[in-house]
């Protein structure tokens, strides 16, 4: 399972794609990308089965994103199909999101939104944890990094996450706590992925993050790290050893 992101210049998708497969060795069963376009839309393709089948997916389709997230799935709760891959709407479809890792309260946390309206369309924990995040950012009228914090505050388990959000092409929010997540970062584009593998490619420059760290990666300004209390943390861009 894996994660990959892109903001930057170029077009994200072919970097997520080779991603995507540049992680395939750590095993998936479904394969999905997020886009935002200039035009403010918001674009979820996903699929069972290889990258491949994703690809086959996004034919014909505008896939000339700038930002963009992708995500390999290996299935914890909810068997392999379509609607459980991720990336993962809210409701409103104004956000969405992929996890690698484990909620471990979604059944708590999914009740309560149902009793607020809230619908599901997968079953998956982490469509649970998007749900949260737009429930959040609605009642507090915060912004998306303001309503990932609160939500994460709210979870137990284990996640690397990354969420974008409609008619906002210049932001990714990441985070992670017990699944690893790395941010490259080469002039003004930011990598993002589960380790290094995808990266290398692109930049030497990468930022490891600790547990409970949150990236704000915002088009053409200084990648931020926070903790989920809005701590911002130092950050240690580190070197990556050419093999
Ligand atoms: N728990 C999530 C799911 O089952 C994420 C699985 C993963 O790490 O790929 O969809």
């Amino acid at each position: 399972c894996g994660i990959v992101g892109y903001l930057g210049d170029r077009p994200a998708y072919p970097m997520l794609i080779q991603g995507l497969r540049r992680l395939e060795y750590r095993g998936y069963d479904s394969a999905g990308v997020a886009l935002v376009h200039e035009n403010g839309t918001l674009d979820v393709f996903k699929s069972k089965g290889k990258v491949a089948d994703l690809e086959r997916a996004t034919q014909g389709q505008d896939v000339s994103g700038t930002i963009g997230i992708a995500h390999t799935r290996w299935a914890t709760h909810g068997e392999p199909n379509d609607a459980n891959a991720h990336p993962h709407y809210s409701q409103s479809k104004t956000l969405a999101i992929i996890h690698n890792g484990i909620i471990e309260n979604y059944n708590v946390l999914r009740e309560m939104l149902r009793n607020h309206d809230y619908t599901f369309q997968s079953d998956t924990d982490t469509e649970v944890l998007v749900q949260l995040i737009e429930y959040i950012k609605q009642t507090n009228h915060c912004d998306l990094c303001t309503a990932v914090q609160l939500a994460l505050h709210e979870v137990v388990g284990a996640y690397a996450i990354a969420v974008i959000e409609k008619e906002n092409p210049d932001l990714i929010v990441a985070a992670r706590k017990s699944s690893p997540l790395v941010i490259g970062i080469r002039g003004n584009e930011r990598f993002l992925a589960s380790d290094a593998t995808p990266i290398i490619e692109h930049t030497k420059e990468v930022v490891y993050l600790n547990d409970e760290e949150v990236a704000v990666i915002r088009r053409n300004e200084p990648l931020q790290v926070v903790s989920l209390d809005n701590v911002v943390k130092p950050l240690h861009i580190k070197m990556l050893e050419m093999n």
